[in-house]
């Protein structure tokens, strides 16, 4: 009968029987597991299998290759879902290999009501903390840019500098970077990704939603068309000024379009919200946006639209000549 128990091999159990050093082939256990048989066979060699091979995606949990989930623009493979992206991957994906020039990257926000919170560090300090964590001066970036070989003014929202909120800062690069495009004569392309108006600086940050509208209804004056891309999640005074008063307004997939979030509309008007409410589809439906593009799509359909439109600028302008003459 075979021990159920493992014993130490170097010494004869009670009954006197043979050690495992004296243990031949014949009579092997047959629980071997556990002790070191020498083998002809190659060892093979010790992978280190890097920690991020793999990434599970935020929405489906689905585990996705990395290099696939890059080459795909960071978008989930298995269910769709189009992860937030910083403003300089934005930048990537949309301009032109090295043509982006940055305006105004040193504005720095200033304290217009010296913001004091119970809960958080007072907002200059906040700020500061932002600025390192992010590697950013504000939640805008913007400049000139080619796409697909048109010149663009591109003005991009990180939503990771907080929230991509609209502060005084947001709205001044947003204002002079459109000026710029009336003064170059060329289109603009702004990418949504914020919470709305900073509270930090109360009306002052309101006070944007109206500086920013002006200029681009100057823009609009000459014809020069503004395409606004909603991305996940656009929400509150960007959603309610400059985002929605575009020529054409394009959403991402699945992106949260809305003004007040889901859960404080629910709480507010306590009723049930429809299915997929303030989703991109969700506005699709409800006109509230004219095209839903897939990410690999984008940067080739804002420069199919560019071209329309720049063609009917240019004629429009010419007609006009020649009616005047
Ligand atoms: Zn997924």
């Amino acid at each position: 009968m075979r021990d159920l128990f493992r014993r130490n091999p170097k010494q004869p159990d009670v009954a006197g029987n043979k050690t495992d050093s004296d243990t031949t082939k014949d009579n092997a256990p047959m629980f071997s597991w556990n002790r070191q048989q020498p083998s002809n066979k190659p060892v093979p060699e010790q992978h280190n299998i890097p920690d991020d091979l793999w990434i599970k995606c935020t929405k489906c949990h689905e585990l996705i290759y990395t290099k696939e989930f890059e080459i795909n623009k960071k978008v989930c493979s298995k269910c769709n879902y189009h992860t937030r992206l910083s403003a300089r991957e934005r930048v990537t994906l949309l301009a032109d290999d090295d043509s982006f020039e940055e305006m105004d990257a040193g504005l720095i926000n200033a304290d217009p009501l010296g913001f004091v919170s119970i809960a958080e560090p007072p907002y200059p300090q906040k700020m500061a903390q932002t600025r390192k964590k992010t590697g950013e001066n504000e939640a805008l970036i913007t400049g000139l840019c080619k796409i697909n070989g048109k010149p663009i003014a591109l003005a991009i929202c990180n939503f990771a500098f907080q929230g991509g909120s609209m502060g005084s800062v947001f709205g001044e690069k947003m204002a002079r970077v459109v000026e710029k495009a009336i003064e170059k004569r060329i289109p603009v392309v702004t990418i949504s990704a914020s919470g709305g108006a900073r509270m930090h600086e109360g009306l002052f940050s309101l006070m944007q939603l109206g500086k920013i509208s002006v200029a681009f209804a100057r823009l609009g004056q000459l014809r020069l068309p503004h395409f606004s891309v909603f991305t996940d999640p656009t929400l509150g005074g960007v959603t309610a000024s400059y985002a929605s008063v575009a020529d054409v307004i394009i959403a991402e997939p699945g992106a949260l379009i809305g003004f007040a979030g889901p859960r404080v509309i629910e709480q507010t008007t306590k009723q049930k919200l429809p299915p997929g409410f303030q989703t991109a589809e969700f506005m699709l439906e409800h006109g509230m946006v004219d095209l839903i593009v897939p990410r690999r799509e984008l940067k080739d359909s804002i420069a199919n639209l560019v071209n329309l439109y720049m063609l009917a600028h240019s004629r429009s302008y010419s007609h006009e000549v020649a009616y005047a003459g």
